[in-house]
């Protein structure tokens, strides 16, 4: 009879959670999915429904600050307020408008989260789907509007004010923030092993469900079918990947990519499809990203350089795709074609 009371013993301690336990959660937000693989340690009290609610209310606060989407957001009443008046923000909103209007500086104003009107001029915010471009007109008009110089910061106050009529869109790095929220919630509850993912920007921390490093997969650029141009090995970093091949509208055989030059008013055109970011923070690699991508693969490459930022390239040539890796990437390869560096 020692058999089953050992068996016995073993179920027991299952159910008290004894055991490292693999959880597969995900949901919906901003508009698009979210993903998390985790492995709780032995004892963790949470089961899979504590969470997922977990997970979505940390989701819901980034929402409730960040979407455009909503009214009543801090973004919202920021957005609709008149100018020359300040509005005093949460410390997440100061710090991740901070980062942002870093970014856009660093990129040489290429990156800019007061590109809003023209988002929404060209069919790709909250106003609706776009089906002819604009007229170069109302772009003009639009980019009076627009460039990150008509906002001031007070760090001590906690507050923001606009001294023109802007509007802010934070689409570009709220996804990287929502994953580094979400990555420190369950940090907070003493989980170790995770992978956090928000439309496609991600997070990884310690090892994956098969107790090594985990690996994440860059996506060949092709909207046609879906292929992968490599991988790389991660530990307590975030990637981000900006794809102008995913996210546009098509009139007459033109492409117009949901990605747009604040410095001319038109969406990008070039052959850099594919940026990916590594960086200590999801939020940084999710900024970055996007101010590649709009740079274009010349001053993408110069000014990756110049930060130091680890950045993986994949630009259209003729008929198939060529890429290239920045320093601080290099480290990172696992078995990614090494065309050129
Ligand atoms: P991607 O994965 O292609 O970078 P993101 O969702 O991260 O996609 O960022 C794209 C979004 O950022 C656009 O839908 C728009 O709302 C906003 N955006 C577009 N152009 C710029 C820009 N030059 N600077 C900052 N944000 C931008
Ligand atoms: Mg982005």
């Amino acid at each position: 009879m020692r058999l089953p009371l050992l068996l016995a013993g073993l179920l027991f301690l299952v159910a008290c959670g004894r055991e490292p336990a693999l959880h597969r959660l995900s949901g919906h937000t901003m508009g698009t999915t979210w993903h998390v693989t985790l492995t709780a340690p032995a004892g963790l009290s949470l089961r899979a429904a504590a969470l997922t609610a977990g997970v979505e209310q940390t989701l819901e606060a980034v929402n409730a600050s960040m979407s455009t989407y909503r009214e009543d957001s801090e973004i919202s009443r920021f957005n609709r307020l008149p100018v020359n008046s300040w509005f005093t923000v949460s410390e997440s909103f100061f710090h991740v408008l901070s980062a942002a209007l870093a970014v856009g500086r660093d990129s040489g104003g290429a990156y800019d989260i007061t590109v809003g009107p023209l988002v929404n001029l060209w069919g790709f915010g909250p106003a609706g789907v776009a089906v002819t471009p604009p007229e170069p007109a109302a772009i003009e008009q639009t980019l009076q509007q627009v460039g990150q110089h008509w906002l001031r910061l007070d760090s001590s106050e906690m507050r923001v004010l606009k001294t023109a009529d802007v509007y802010l869109d934070l689409s570009s790095i709220a996804k990287g923030w929502a994953v580094d929220e979400v990555a420190r919630w369950l940090r907070e509850q003493g989980i170790e092993d995770y992978l956090v993912e928000v439309g496609g920007e991600m997070r990884v921390a310690g090892q994956s469900p098969r107790g090594d490093a985990w690996r994440v997969a860059i996506e060949q650029p092709d909207a046609r079918q879906f292929g992968i141009a490599g991988a790389i090995r991660l530990s307590d970093q975030g990637v981000a990947t900006s794809g102008s091949y995913r996210n546009f509208f098509e009139v007459d055989g033109v492409r117009y990519s949901h990605s747009i030059d604040p410095r001319t008013g038109y969406p990008i055109a070039h052959e850099l499809v594919s940026v990916t970011v590594v960086n200590a923070s999801t939020m940084l690699a999710d900024a970055w990203a996007t101010a590649l991508t709009v740079l274009g693969a010349q001053e993408a490459w110069s000014v990756a350089q110049a930060q130091g930022l680890a950045v993986y390239l994949i630009e259209r040539d003729g008929d198939g795709f060529s890429s290239r890796f920045t320093e601080a990437f290099e480290p990172l390869l696992d078995d990614l074609p090494q065309t050129s560096k």
